[in-house]
Order: structure tokens, then sequence, then C-alpha cells
């Protein structure tokens, strides 16, 4: 198959949570782009709405918006089967719904410690578990799960200790995942990103001297915009990455290369 040819989605069905804002919809947008039909999963139904009808009219795919909690074993099985019902099948699955928790280690309640590992972690495992399911049953899929260069570096001046663990067990249970699946041809891989300025990042003021010191030490000297993530995840979810599975790609400007 011709190159560019295997970079096309037509035909396939993808879900991302998350996918109301930030990353998750720059995600959507590109899979939309490349043609195929999908479903914006988000906590936020409103925002997912308002996404999922721009996706539509942009780019003339179907999509469909499904409020749903990453940390609840039933809502996640319920939103997997809805949107195989809906659409007949689930080719890609990106578990990207995250959240960040700065708090110093030593002041950090259990309850907070467990909402990071709840979303980030169990979130991850709950979608990858319920897609990877339907995809071992029709035979196969790719699962794509947001980690983050935080699992690889400790990111300063901000404690977030409980976020780069979460994020270091994402990118081991991706690999776990892959070895898991790999004869079931269901591929699992996971996106490692650097800084990146979603709204809710270059919007907040309060910010601003964090983000001097951030892109101080990052090599490109900036943060790195969402759209600039769409070629990764779109590679891994196409038949262009037939034979990548278990990998974890970072893409942070150069940030953990120093
Ligand atoms: P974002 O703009 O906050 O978007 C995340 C979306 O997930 C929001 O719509 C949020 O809803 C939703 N969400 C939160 N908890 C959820 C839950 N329990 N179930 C379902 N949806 C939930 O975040 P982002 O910056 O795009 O980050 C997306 C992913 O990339 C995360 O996994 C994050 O850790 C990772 N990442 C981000 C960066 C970065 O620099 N931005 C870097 C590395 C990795 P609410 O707004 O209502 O909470």
């Amino acid at each position: 198959m011709n190159i560019l040819d295997q970079f096309k989605l037509n035909g396939k069905v993808a879900f991302v949570t998350g996918g109301a804002k930030g990353i998750g919809k720059s995600i959507a947008v590109g899979y939309a782009q490349a043609g195929a039909d999908l479903a914006i999963i988000d906590i936020d139904i409103e925002a997912a709405k308002t996404t999922a009808e721009e996706i539509a009219a942009d780019y003339g795919v179907k999509t469909l918006a499904i409020q749903t909690d990453v940390t609840q074993a039933e809502e996640v099985e319920s939103m997997v089967k809805k949107v195989q019902e809906h659409f007949g099948q689930i080719d890609i699955a990106v578990a990207n719904a995250g959240i960040a928790l700065n708090v110093p280690a030593e002041e950090m309640s259990l309850s907070e410690w467990q909402k990071v590992i709840d979303i980030n972690l169990t979130g991850v495992f709950l979608t990858a578990q319920a897609a990877g399911k339907v995809m071992i049953e029709q035979g196969g899929g790719s699962i794509i799960n947001t980690a983050s260069m935080s699992g690889y570096i400790v990111n300063t001046p901000q404690p977030q200790c409980a976020y780069n663990a979460s994020k270091a067990a994402v990118t081991q249970l991706t690999r776990s995942l892959a070895v898991e699946w790999a004869d079931k041809n269901v591929r699992v891989n996971a996106v490692s990103p650097g800084y990146i300025g979603t709204e809710l990042i270059t919007e907040a003021p309060a910010l601003e001297p964090l983000i001097k010191q951030w892109t101080a030490v990052t090599p490109q000297k900036r943060m790195g915009e969402p759209e600039e993530l769409q070629g990764i995840y779109l590679y891994l979810a196409s038949d262009a990455s037939s034979y990548t599975t278990g990998s974890d790609f970072i893409i942070d400007g150069g940030y953990t290369a120093i």
C-alpha cells in the first residue's frame, strides 16, 4: 500500500477519552481529518458535545459524545458498548483522560494520591481493558495511552509525585498489555508528551512564571502545541504502525534528551 494511504483512517472508528478539550480534542481532530468516525468521551459532557458537533461539521465524519468518568468500571464498559453498537466496530481507542495535582509529597492526603492514580492509571487500565475485549473479539485494533515525559524525569519546580508515578506506570502497563495481546492483533502503544500549551496552561496567568522556567530548560525553548502531537497519534492509530507495539513515543521538544 502507498505510504500516504497507510495513514488514512477512512472506514475506521475511534474513541478518545478526555476528548472534549486540550490534547484529546486535538487527537480527535487529527483522526477526523484522516477520515475516521469517532466518539468524544469526557466527564464534561457539554464540552464533549460541542467538540463532537464542531468536528462533524468541519470534517464531515460521524461523531458521538458520551459522558464517562474513566475511574468507574461500569461507566467505561457501558461507554465502549455504546460506541460499538453505534458504529458497529472500534478500531482505535485512545486512553487520554488525565489530571495533574501539585502537592508536596509530605502534605499529600491519601484521597489526593488516590484521585490521581484512579484517573491517570486505573482509568487507562479500565479503558484499555474494555476496548481490548472488543478488539480481541473483532480480530484487532490499536490502543494508544497518553503517558507523559513525567514518567521518565521529575518536573521542577512544581511537586507532582503522584502524577509522575502514575505516568511511569502507564508506560509499563502499555508494554504489559502489548505483550499480552500481540498475538491477538491488538497493538498497544503510548505517547509521552512534554509541556504542551493547552488552553488550561496558556490561559492561566498564575502559570506564566512556571512556563518561563519550563521553556528555559527545553532545548526547543518553547512549549509544544496540541496539534504537534497529531502526527504521532495518527501514526499509532493507522496501518503505518502495523509493526509497532509496546512502544512509548516521547514528544517533548528535546526536554528529556538533556
Ligand atoms: P485537559 O485540557 O485538562 O483535558 C483533559 C480532559 O479530561 C478534560 O476535558 C477533563 O474534564 C477530562 N477528564 C478529567 N477527569 C476525567 C475523568 N475522570 N473521566 C473522563 N474525563 C476526565 O488536559 P490535557 O492537558 O489535554 O491532558 C490530556 C492528557 O495529556 C492527560 O493524560 C495529561 O496528563 C497528558 N499530558 C498533558 C501534558 C500537557 O502539558 N498538557 C503533558 C504531558 C501529558 P474536566 O476539565 O471537566 O476535568
